[in-house]
């Protein structure tokens, strides 16, 4: 959080008392760097992940600059299109707009495939403002007529990173073509990597640029421990540590699909509510299942990284990596779901010996050791220090140390 208001930032008062009923205090640093460039109207590169308070950088610009200015005659046509890569972040960059847009007289809709298009169909022919689309069903509903490209004076791609991932790439070429070459354009991305720079130089001109690193998000805010685990104890050790009620509403990674659906359906049994949310569940299914997160029904989500991306729930107290991901970047986009807005976090990880080479990428990522939890069951020689809570546990932080102990250094102390 920092000094300036968002007064002195150039947001006005109809947006200011929505985001006091939102409780929010003072604006977070992408929003002090983002919101004057984008009121100046330039071009945008962010690099920042969600989490960073940035869904309101774009859309607080955005939506003083649509209310100020005359809509065109005629029909309303969208002005302002923002592209996602998944629905769970279409929707709440849609509820975004819609709450921060609330005293203003603009109309917002949301696409996204999976379900129906009917209801969005019949959204998009009253006329709407803003609309928040993924690639797909927003090229199907162009193709079918049902959308005007023609007025759009800003474009925003976020998370261009996962939408190139997930193979959006020529669908964005595509939308992009449609649009007027007279307009602003924001790009958002969590990491930089040479295609997204290249999509970046093709759609924005002279462009401000914003980093927020990961580096800041996850060594400020989220205290971030490992516990070094046979692969066989991952199951008894998050059992544990739910033993613990500071473990209040948690969400559990998994690499694959069928991992969440395993470690979800384990929890319950045990008596943990918990759901699973991944692609291969219906809109509905998915929707469900953070739903009964997000309302404390569910204390454990059990996510993969697509899945993930993008859901916003407050209050996640715990992050727990039951494997740790492939590429290091996901570890900082997970570890984001947690500490959000400035509020504290922890983030739990659970490393198997196949797994130290992902933990020394994420450690490279990040520049910083994660602390090694000790007195954990899989590890029936526990360090001396193992007496703290479970929820506060005690830590090593040399890595040297621990990686020795872990391949079974023949000097230990047992507890
Ligand atoms: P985002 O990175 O856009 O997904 O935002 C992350 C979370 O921070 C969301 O829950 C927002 O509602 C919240 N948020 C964004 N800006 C602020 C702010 N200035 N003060 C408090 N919360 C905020």
């Amino acid at each position: 959080m920092t000094n300036i208001s968002f007064s002195e930032l150039g947001v006005t008062e109809p947006l200011r008392r929505a985001l006091r009923a939102e409780n929010y205090i003072s604006p977070t640093p992408i929003q002090v760097r983002a919101i004057p460039l984008l009121l100046a109207g330039k071009d945008l590169l962010g690099i920042a992940q969600t989490g960073t308070g940035k869904t309101a950088a774009f859309a607080l610009p955005i939506l003083r600059r649509l209310s100020e200015k005359r809509a065109p005659a005629g029909p309303r046509a969208t002005r302002a299109l923002i592209l996602a890569p998944t629905r769970e972040l279409a929707i709440q960059i849609g509820d975004s707009f819609k709450t921060y847009g609330r005293h203003l007289a603009l109309r917002h809709a949301v696409v996204f495939g999976g379900v129906g298009q009917q209801p969005q169909v019949k959204a998009l022919a009253r006329g709407v403002d803003t609309l928040v689309a993924t690639p797909g069903r927003l090229l199907d509903l162009i193709g079918q007529g049902h959308i005007r490209l023609d007025r759009v004076s800003f474009l925003v791609l976020d998370e261009a990173d996962r939408m190139l991932d997930m193979g959006f790439i020529r669908d964005v070429r595509k939308i992009i073509k449609a649009l007027p070459r007279q307009r602003q354009s924001l790009l958002f991305s969590a990491t930089m990597p040479t295609d997204v720079e290249r999509l970046a130089g093709e759609i924005l001109r002279d462009p401000g640029r914003i980093e927020i690193s990961p580096k800041a998000i996850t060594v400020d805010r989220v205290d971030q421990r490992v516990f070094f685990v046979e692969s066989a104890n991952k199951r008894a050790l998050l059992a544990k540590l739910l033993g613990d009620p500071g473990l209040a509403r948690v969400i559990v990674f998994t690499r694959t699909k069928h991992g969440a659906n395993r470690v979800a359906q384990q929890l319950d049994r045990a008596g943990t509510a918990a759901e699973a949310l991944h692609g291969n569940k219906s809109q509905s299914a998915r929707q469900r299942a953070l739903e009964r997160f997000r309302t404390g029904q569910a204390r454990v989500l059990v996510a993969t990284d697509i899945a993930a991306r993008g859901i916003d729930v407050d209050g996640v107290t715990h992050v727990i990596n039951y494997e740790l991901p492939n590429e290091p970047e996901s570890y900082v986009h997970r570890v984001g779901r947690t500490a959000r807005a400035g509020a504290a976090g922890s983030a739990l990880s659970f490393c198997d010996p196949a797994e130290q080479a992902y933990l020394r990428a994420i450690e490279r990522l990040t520049k910083r050791p994660l602390a090694v939890v000790s007195g954990q069951p899989s590890h029936r020689r526990a360090a001396p220090d193992s007496r703290a809570p479970s929820h506060v546990p005690a830590t090593r932080s040399a890595p040297s140390k621990r990686r020795r102990r872990f391949r079974g250094a023949p000097k230990r102390r047992a507890a």
